[in-house]
């Protein structure tokens, strides 16, 4: 009572004490700290604190509280302003005896919303030196308008202040928000040593050179390139975040990786290395990811601990024919510094921690990594692509740090031994695609109705998961809302909308309704199709005028928005061009293929045993034969296709397969005579169902008593994708009478929605059921949805560690219970939570022929496994219950024990690492017990004591069944081991 009654006598000289500087700032720390404490509510604050009220009249409104709120509140206030206003002791206030404790809650809290009030005073005195960076971060991910950012810095808020305006608006934003803002923070404090410009001051004319680069970096990187033909999109308001994850499995690491982890020391696999590999997918984002982490550097807004970032395009550097000294290769591609240069590579050389590189489509240089030409000295000069190749390997340069991307075929073995650590680059999320397609559109009635759309067609939403096709549903969103049912299915059908989107957009002429459009362009089509068809023969992205007039690519065809202008920081050249992007390129060569006649018989037969086209014979080499006879010396000296050649070839075949499906034959025939489209058309499915037989061969004869089984190879999955393509159900039938094979075997194998719905299309016609080992993919819950039609063919799923959530399950059981062959489910290393567990249940009690279920690393408490037991306990034939690494406790055991008590079906039993107690073993001894069938039972890393062992004990002196029962890592003495190891020797401990 004491307290209470303090501050109510002591009422005038509180707020003299808080109130009469005229600053608010005491009352707001006072605030600050109750706020921390939990004393006051967030809506308790917002009482107090109304805008343009008098300080006075708020600081009597935060004492009418505490003291209404009684005497904890008083105690902690008074605590409060004794921290705030040690001196006021003096004013007579005996604060002595009421401090209660103040300190902040170090523990981790459960969200960053809630770190954000509980470390509020602290936050607020770290948050002061640095608002504007706070401001960007939260601009940059898309959680603060620039509005805001005015509002929260508005001149006459004082640092402090500012402060905690942006922590108020940050908490009406939401749990990401305030993420942000904690990051931000940490990564603040954690970057001041490199940077600590104590340690040495650069010279003069590098900070010029440093400012001078940073604005040409942020200049090439502000829009991005595939909007330059139609309009100007800037990074920051489209850039979504893609999916990133580490390539090698890593103990402390769990769950995606954001944008600064590529440079951190998160998941490091070599120490020793500096370079760090981001793969992925054409289209996947790796381009716009670089993008994306050269304009935040430039902005000061990430990265900072580099004080210079140097960018290169593979690409462009393949265009360098001169041999080059890593001093020239810097500052003739990147940025001339006005003067000093030799000063500035000095300082550069000498902290070389302090700079990085990145080199983009390390796939398209035209040399394929080696590490055999060592070069040490950064004088020397050497052809570009070897000071790449000792640049990423260490021997030049050591220490700086390599970001380099390229697609995974282009990744081998010598390459990853020089890996700091490779991330993988996995395309838009669900919510990615949300979010992009509602950052595309400005109004968000279309962006619903696009989403909405696309709903209703998930093997489109599975297209979109890549980027780029996921830019061109956007762009086209008025062609995909007016097409209804005849929506596109295939990769081609999305690039055929986007020719059609582009003629129509840029063409003066009146668009053609109907499907003449593509007669309409043809001599554009031609034109660019033979300039894209040459450089995929010819590993050639960058195109000059020459080249353009050889093709005969005019003004016009310029303008129609597929050929941008390609950026380059040396600028040195003359005008030159690109493709949008590589894949349009290859569909424009598929284009050349199917509608010109100037393409040789054999093209066709050689685009699809893609490696036999790369022979060096200059006359046995169709496309190089057509090549300009710039391309053909440069061709004559490369022997060997490089990855992105290759993968481009298949890319262009993917497409080729597409065009030449009965479907677009009558967009086609407006433009080719029928005989020609049919005999290509024909070539086509010879060589698809040639490469096919070609796996079928592989297929090694089972060993006697082992099943039949196939590890797809990589161009399997490619073959499948283009009968996708052509979409004739006939083919796929075809193609999947030949394959006999009681296991398919595609783990590892890169794949996600797309590829899903492309195996579903084809294994569906599968003339015996098998089993579908899919393992360490990324099939998502969209994936899962698309494999569905092949369901029934299934008797086997194994889709361990695949990103799948309860939602996928649910519909993947509801068609698994209609299928009579389905009889094994394995989901270890999933998303799953309790909310599944009703699915397999309803599963278990209305198939009585299921076999296997293995749940194994998910998220399943005890209520989870008391779902799970209503079905064992109808269920009669289940063999293997696997539920290792979930939560399910004593209670969850004691639930699976009653009903699996008398079982005649369950040989196996693991839950390991579960939490499992003596209760849960003397429930599951039950089983051991009971049970005329069990074998194994797997109580491994639990927390079984001796009760628990006894009874497990006990239960087997009645059961000549079971034959181990695991249970290393309890709860147990070692003389406790001992002695039991000697009385029952099915006990492993
Ligand atoms: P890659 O380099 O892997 O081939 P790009 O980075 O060139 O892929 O991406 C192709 C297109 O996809 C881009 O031009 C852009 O339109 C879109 N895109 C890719 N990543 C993103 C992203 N993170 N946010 C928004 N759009 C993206």
């Amino acid at each position: 009572m004491f307290v209470q009654e303090l501050v109510l006598k002591q009422r005038t000289e509180i707020l003299h004490a808080l109130c009469s500087s005229g600053s608010a700032e005491h009352l707001e720390r006072v605030l600050d700290i109750l706020l921390a404490k939990g004393e006051l509510m967030w809506e308790d604050y917002q009482n107090i604190q109304v805008p343009g009220r008098a300080l006075y009249t708020n600081a009597r409104q935060l004492l009418d509280l505490v003291y209404a709120k009684g005497v904890d509140s008083c105690g902690f206030f008074l605590a409060a302003f004794k921290q705030v206003l040690p001196e006021v002791q003096g004013v007579g206030l005996p604060l002595s005896g009421c401090c209660s404790n103040l300190e902040e809650k170090e523990e981790n809290q459960s969200t960053s919303a809630q770190t954000l009030l509980t470390q509020r005073p602290s936050l607020v005195s770290k948050l002061q030196g640095c608002i504007d960076g706070a401001l960007e971060a939260l601009v940059i991910s898309g959680h603060f308008t620039s509005a805001e950012c005015n509002e929260v810095s508005l001149p006459i808020h004082t640092p402090s202040q500012q402060a905690r305006r942006l922590l108020d608006h940050v908490r009406s934003k939401g749990e990401s928000a305030a993420k942000v803002v904690l990051k931000y923070i940490q990564q603040k404090q954690e970057s001041g040593s490199p940077l600590n410009e104590e340690k040495f001051t650069p010279p003069k004319e590098f900070l010029k050179y440093q400012k001078k680069l940073s604005s040409s970096v942020s200049a090439q990187s502000c829009f991005l390139s595939t909007y330059g033909g139609t309009s100007h999109m800037s990074l920051d308001d489209i850039y979504t975040e893609g999916q990133l994850e580490l390539a090698h499995d890593c103990a402390d690491v769990h769950g995606p990786l954001g944008l600064e982890d590529i440079v951190s020391t998160v998941g490091t696999a070599n120490e020793q290395a500096d370079t760090v590999l981001v793969s992925g997918e054409a289209g996947s984002g790796k381009s716009t990811l670089l993008q994306r982490l050269h304009l935040l550097w430039a902005r000061g807004a990430a990265l900072q601990e580099f004080l210079l970032l140097f960018p290169f395009s593979c690409r462009r550097l393949n265009s360098e024919h001169r041999e080059l000294s890593i001093q020239e290769l810097l500052f003739q591609h990147c940025c001339w510094p006005d003067r000093e240069q030799e000063e500035i590579f000095q300082f550069i050389l000498d902290h070389p921690h302090l700079i990085l590189f990145t080199f983009d489509g390390l796939d398209e240089l035209k040399q394929s990594f080696s590490d055999e030409h060592r070069l040490c000295c950064p004088t020397q000069r050497a052809p570009v692509h070897i000071l790449l190749f000792n640049l990423i390997q260490g021997s030049l340069m050591k220490g700086v740090r390599k970001v380099v991307t390229s697609r995974p075929e282009a990744v081998g073995p010598v390459l990853k031994k020089h890996l700091h650590k490779e991330v993988l680059l996995k395309g838009f999320s669900p919510s990615g695609i949300d979010c992009f397609v509602r950052k595309h559109h400005s109004d968000p009635t279309v962006a619903t109705k696009v989403l909405e759309s696309l709903q209703t067609n998930t093997a489109l939403l599975g297209l979109c998961h890549s980027p780029v096709l996921c830019w061109i549903v956007s762009q086209c969103h008025k062609e995909l809302l007016g097409c209804g049912e005849g929506s596109p299915q295939t990769i081609t059908d999305v690039y055929l909308m986007i020719l059609q989107h582009f003629f129509q957009h840029q063409s003066s002429l009146k668009s053609t309704v109907g499907l003449g459009w593509l007669q309409e362009h043809l001599k554009t089509v031609l034109h660019l199709g033979q300039l894209a068809f040459e450089g995929v023969g010819a590993t050639c992205y960058i195109f000059s005028d020459t080249d353009l007039e050889t093709c005969g690519v005019t003004e016009k065809d310029i303008c129609m928005g597929f050929l941008i202008q390609s950026k380059d920081m040396s600028s040195t050249h003359s005008k030159r061009y690109e493709f949008l992007h590589v894949t349009i390129q290859c569909f424009f060569a598929a284009l050349y293929i199917v509608l010109s006649n100037n393409t040789n018989r054999s093209t066709i037969p050689k685009l699809f045993e893609n490696k036999d086209m790369m022979e060096t014979d200059l006359t046995s080499a169709c496309l190089r034969s057509c090549l300009p006879s710039s391309y053909q010396q440069e061709w004559a000296l490369e022997s060997e296709a490089t990855a992105a050649e290759t993968a481009n070839l298949q890319i262009t075949a993917t497409f080729l397969s597409g065009l030449l499906s009965q479907r677009h034959q009558s967009l086609l025939l407006h433009c080719c005579p029928s005989g020609m489209l049919e005999k290509r058309a024909g070539q086509v499915v010879r060589c698809l169902s040639k490469g096919m037989q070609k796996h079928f061969k592989s297929i090694p004869q089972p060993i006697e008593g082992e099943k039949k089984s196939m590890h797809a190879m990589p161009d399997f999955v490619w073959l499948i994708k283009c009968i996708y393509e052509m979409q004739e159900s006939r083919i796929a039938k075809e193609a999947m009478s030949k394959l006999q094979v009681d296991h398919l075997k595609l783990t590892y194998c890169n794949i996600g929605p797309v590829e899903c719905t492309a195996l579903a299309y084809v294994l569906q016609h599968l003339r015996n059921p098998v089993g579908l080992e899919l393992d360490n993919n990324s099939a998502g819950d969209v994936g899962v949805e698309q494999l569905l039609p092949c369901m029934h063919i299934c008797n086997s799923l194994y889709l361990r560690n695949n990103n799948i959530t309860d939602e996928g399950i649910r519909k993947l059981i509801a068609k698994g219970i209609q299928c009579d062959n389905f009889r094994k489910i394995a989901l270890f290393n999933n998303k799953l939570t309790d909310a599944c567990t009703k699915h397999f249940s309803h599963l278990l009690k209305t198939k009585q022929d299921f076999l296997s279920l293995r749940l194994g690393n998910n998220n399943i408490s005890a209520e989870g496994a008391k779902q799970l037991a209503e079905g064992l306990q109808f269920n009669h034939s289940l063999r293997h219950l696997g539920l290792w690494g979930n939560k399910i406790g004593d209670a969850g055991a004691e639930a699976l024990a009653r009903a699996l008590d008398s079982s005649k079906s369950l040989v196996w039993l693991s839950l390991v690492g579960n939490g499992v107690g003596s209760a849960g073993a003397c429930a599951l001894a039950n089983i051991v017990k009971n049970s005329t069938s069990l074998e194994e039972l797997w109580l491994t890393e639990n927390c079984i004591t001796r009760t628990g062992v006894e009874c497990l004990i006990e239960a087997l002196e009645h059961s000549a069944h079971v034959k181990s029962i695991w249970l290393r890592n309890n709860d147990l003495s070692l003389e406790e081991v001992k002695e039991m190891t000697q009385r029952e020797s099915r006990l492993i401990f």
